[in-house]
């Protein structure tokens, strides 16, 4: 998949092939149809958040479509249509979702 990557601390942005994600047992992968951009986002290429753990992925608003759920998610299937909210955690840029 394309991922909007920040290498390191205020070292800017750039946009690369990255491994496709597995869902650990209490996840979900999610193909993402649609991403926004969120203040979040900007602070972070800004530098606002100097504890981050880098490299890191942008973009944690997204809707899109359940490909494949852990062996523990029950909530979530193959073919949900979903959204991420803040309520959730996600691994982001991963587009993987926990319970
Ligand atoms: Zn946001």
């Amino acid at each position: 998949m394309k991922a909007v990557i920040l290498p390191a601390h205020k070292q800017g942005y750039r946009i690369e092939e990255v491994p496709d994600p597995k869902p650990g047992k209490d996840e979900a992968i999610i193909k993402v149809n649609k991403a926004a951009l969120c203040y979040r986002d900007l602070l972070q290429i800004k530098g606002f958040y100097p504890r981050s753990k880098y490299p890191l992925i942008l973009g944690h608003e997204v809707v899109g479509t359940v490909e494949e759920v852990g062996e523990d998610v029950k909530d979530f299937k193959k073919g949900d249509s979903v959204k991420v909210e803040k309520k959730f955690t996600v691994r982001i840029g991963l587009y993987t979702l926990k319970n």
